[in-house]
């Protein structure tokens, strides 16, 4: 990258700002976005932070037309010393450089793109909620910006990070959900996008949960696209299993999107002795395990709810009802632990929090 400078433009009269009890889930934005360009021979450049604006790009952008796009999702936390914090962000930004090598976008520098958003959210601080439960939702994404219809990578980019104060997930707190077994559709496939974050991955899950939703079940949980047998994913989740006294999750395998949560969940677990193993697992397995009075618990792990038990699971005509539809006691301490790592109420023994240092606009 060489060039480490950001430029910044800033808004001359900030946004209202909503009460942080009343928020929902990315429907308002910060004052301030960071943009930055691509194009041949610069590479990236112009990295600034501007007033947050619509975009002026051409229709023939490539975007539109053929998807080449991926993006992240991550949270800044208020600490009870009125610290904003970052959960594991150089884990997201990995990711992100793994998901562009997929797509055939560009890599972005890791470390300039962290300075970036920790920048940006160094200058929006007064935009952190700081309600129980509530965050400063950040999305880094990149767009291929070349006008051109043919289907090729494209030569141009604009890798963007906005910023939305989001509500807490759980306002009566941590609460079990329905899921439907999905035995049609399918999210993706090994050798497809699945492990990439990208947009097309949402687009083609929403039929299923449209369908599943009509019936009162909160997500689908997915099989694997070539056998409908193993399972994969929960709705936007990871999921995890507690049978008989182990946890499971299903391995990476090509089609899972590795998720820092997941990776987190892991590495807890492994601290308290608890057994966790990663490898295939089959409805038909958690079926007989259900059978046999040996599933304890069932939940999806993510950034957004972080852990998101599975209260009822229906598979077939089968409904499974699992720990009596309440919250397990594993779930409620990766909940509980989790939580309270990522809002500075608890020690972190991994190294898992990156501080956001204050800054005055004047060293910007
Ligand atoms: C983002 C995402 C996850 C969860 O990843 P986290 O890093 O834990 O937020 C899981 N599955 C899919 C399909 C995702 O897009």
């Amino acid at each position: 990258m060489g060039n480490n400078s950001i430029q910044v433009n800033l808004c001359s009269t900030g946004k209202e700002k909503p009460e942080s009890d009343q928020l929902q889930f990315g429907r308002v934005f910060t004052d301030h976005m960071f943009i930055m360009d691509y194009s041949q021979p610069e590479g990236w450049h112009d990295a600034r932070i501007v007033p947050y604006q619509p975009l002026t790009i051409d229709p023939s952008s490539m975007v539109f037309h053929y998807g080449q796009t991926v993006f992240e999702g991550l949270k800044a936390y208020l600490s009870p010393e009125g610290d904003a914090q970052l959960f594991r962000p150089e884990k997201n930004l990995e990711r992100l450089n793994r998901s562009n090598d997929r797509l055939c976008i560009p890599p972005i520098d890791e470390d300039f793109a962290l300075e970036a958003i920790k920048r940006l959210v160094a200058l929006e601080k007064e935009w952190i909620p700081d309600s129980e439960g509530t965050s400063l939702y950040i999305r880094p994404f990149i767009i291929s910006t070349e006008p051109y219809l043919g289907v090729a990578p494209s030569q141009q980019y604009k890798f963007i990070v906005i910023l939305s104060p989001v509500g807490a997930y759980y306002k009566e707190g941590i609460n079990p959900v329905k899921i439907a077994v999905e035995n049609n559709f399918v999210r993706t496939v090994t050798g497809g996008t699945g492990e990439a974050k990208t947009g097309g991955n949402y687009a083609a899950s929403l039929k299923a949960q449209e369908l599943v939703a009509n019936s009162g079940y909160a997500q689908v949980l997915w099989l694997d696209g070539i056998e409908r047998k193993y399972i994969e994913e929960v709705g936007s989740m990871n999921v995890f299993f507690k049978i008989n006294g182990e946890v499971v999750t299903p391995a990476l395998n090509g089609s899972i999107l590795e998720g820092v949560t997941r990776n987190s969940v892991i590495q807890l677990l492994k601290h308290w002795n608890i057994p966790i193993i990663e490898r295939k697992v089959s409805m038909e397995e958690v079926y007989q395990a259900y059978k046999d009075g040996l599933l304890e618990e069932a939940f999806g792990a993510g950034t957004a709810a972080v852990i998101s038990p599975i209260g009822q699971l229906t598979w077939k005509l089968e409904h499974l009802f699992i720990n009596n539809g309440k919250t397990g006691e594993i779930a409620k301490k990766l909940y509980d632990t989790l939580t309270e790592i990522q809002y500075g109420k608890q020690e972190d023994p991994f190294g898992w929090i990156e501080k956001v240092k204050e800054i005055s606009n004047s060293t910007i």
